[in-house]
C-alpha cells in the first residue's frame, strides 16, 4: 500500500515535471503511412518525412499501383535515392491488394523481406484507389495466408457506396466489412489507418488484439468546420473526411491515453496546389514538415507530453515487431508560436504545407 502510494507520487511528480519542460527528448519516431507519390514531387517531399522520422511504410497507390515484388523493390530504390546523404531512414514497402493478387507470390515477397506489408483499399475510395477491392470475399484466401505468415493487413477503412453520407463511410466499413474480416481471421494483425471517428476508436479499442489504428495530425488538429470555415478550404480536405468535433476529442483521447493499439500514421499526401484548388481538388493533406512539431502541442495542450513518445515512437513500433529507434530527437518549446513556411516549391510547382490552425510553440531541434 505504501509502496503504491509512493509510486503514485512519484508519476506525479514525473508527469508535472514533464509538463513544465520546455524541452523535451523521445526516441526518435517512426511515420506508419506516408504518401511519398513518385518523380519530382516524391524528389521533394522524401527529405520532408526523412528529417524527423527513422522508417515510414510508404503506400502503394501510384499509377500504375505497386502490385509486385518487383515494382516495390524498384520504387523502393527511387526513393532510397531521394534520401539526404548521412541519413539512414528506411522506407518499409506495400503492395497495393487487388481481387487477382497472388497469395503464393506475396507469401514470397515477405517472407524475402521486400514487401513489409499490404494495403486493401477499397476500390474508388480515395487518390488512385480504382484497382482496388469491390468483393472483400474474393480476397479472403489472400488475408488467410498472410495471417498464417504474419503478414500486416493496412485498410483504408471507408465503403465506397455513393448512396452511404460521406461522413457516415467509416462508421459502416466497420459494421459491414471490418467485422466480418475480424471475425472470420481474428490472427490476421490489421491497422484500421488514419481513422476519423469515435465508433472507429472504440471498435478497435474493444476488438481483438491484433487489431490497432492509426491516427493523422490532422484528424487531432480539426474537424469539419475547418473545411468550410470561410469559404471552401480545400487545402484541408481529405479522405477519410473530418469529422465533428466530437469524433476528433475522442480520437484526441485515445491518442494520449498511451492505449498501445493506438498510434501515428501521418497520411502525409502531397497534391500540388493547382491540383487541390481546382473544379474537382484531390484530397489529401501534406503535413510532414511539422508534424512532430503539431503532435507536441496537441498533447501539451492535453497535459499528456509524457505520452507522446508512447504514440510516435513505441507503439507503432512493437505493434509492426519492429525494434525501437536507437536515436533521439529533442524537440523545444519556444516562447512565441513558431512561424510556418507555408510551401514546399518544386521547379515551378507548390505544394501547401498543413498549418493549424492554433498556435505551435514546439519544434524539433536540428
Ligand atoms: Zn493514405
Amino acid at each position: 500500500m505504501l509502496n503504491n502510494i509512493k509510486v503514485n507520487t512519484l508519476n506525479f511528480i514525473f508527469k508535472d515535471l514533464i509538463e513544465n519542460m520546455k524541452e523535451i527528448e523521445i526516441i526518435q519516431p517512426d511515420d506508419w503511412h506516408v504518401h511519398f507519390r513518385d518523380k519530382e514531387i516524391l524528389q521533394a517531399v522524401v527529405p520532408e518525412t526523412t528529417r524527423h522520422f527513422g522508417r515510414s511504410i510508404v503506400m502503394p497507390n501510384l499509377l500504375p499501383p505497386i502490385l509486385s515484388a518487383k515494382a516495390a523493390i524498384e520504387y523502393k530504390k527511387t526513393i532510397q535515392k531521394a534520401i539526404p546523404k548521412d541519413n539512414d531512414f528506411t522506407p518499409l514497402m506495400t503492395i497495393y491488394l487487388t481481387e487477382n493478387t497472388d497469395k503464393n507470390k506475396l507469401k514470397e515477397a515477405y517472407l524475402d523481406g521486400h514487401v513489409f506489408a499490404v494495403k486493401l483499399y477499397p476500390a474508388g475510395a480515395t487518390t488512385n484507389s480504382a484497382s482496388g477491392v469491390k468483393n472483400i470475399e474474393k480476397i479472403m484466401p489472400v488475408l488467410e495466408t498472410m495471417a498464417t505468415i504474419g503478414m500486416p493487413l493496412l485498410i483504408h477503412g471507408e465503403v465506397t457506396d455513393k448512396n452511404i453520407d460521406i461522413f457516415d463511410r467509416e462508421k459502416v466499413f466497420i459494421e459491414q466489412k471490418l467485422d466480418f474480416i475480424c471475425r472470420e481471421i481474428p490472427q490476421l494483425r490489421i491497422t484500421l489507418e488514419h481513422i476519423t471517428t469515435r465508433e472507429a476508436t472504440v471498435y478497435v479499442k474493444e476488438g481483438n488484439q491484433n487489431l490497432v489504428a492509426s491516427i493523422t495530425p490532422h484528424h487531432l488538429a480539426m474537424n469539419r468546420n475547418d473545411i468550410f470555415s470561410g469559404g471552401i478550404r480545400p487545402h484541408n480536405f481529405c479522405l477519410p473526411i473530418l469529422k465533428k468535433e466530437t469524433h476528433r476529442k475522442s480520437l484526441v483521447e485515445v491518442a494520449i491515453s498511451g492505449n498501445s493499439k493506438f498510434f501515428l500514421g501521418t497520411d502525409t499526401a502531397p497534391h500540388l496546389k493547382n491540383d487541390k484548388e481546382s473544379e474537382c481538388g484531390c484530397a489529401g493533406v501534406f503535413n510532414a514538415t511539422y508534424c512532430m512539431a503539431i503532435l507536441a502541442q496537441i498533447f501539451d495542450d492535453n497535459d499528456a507530453l509524457h505520452i507522446l513518445e508512447k504514440f510516435t515512437s513505441i507503439n507503432g513500433a512493437k505493434h509492426y515487431k519492429q525494434h525501437l529507434n536507437k536515436k533521439k530527437i529533442k524537440m523545444i518549446k519556444k516562447n512565441s508560436p513558431i512561424k510556418f513556411n507555408s510551401i514546399l516549391s518544386i521547379n515551378d510547382k507548390d505544394i501547401v504545407i498543413f498549418k493549424p490552425n492554433f498556435p505551435v510553440y514546439w519544434e524539433v531541434e536540428h
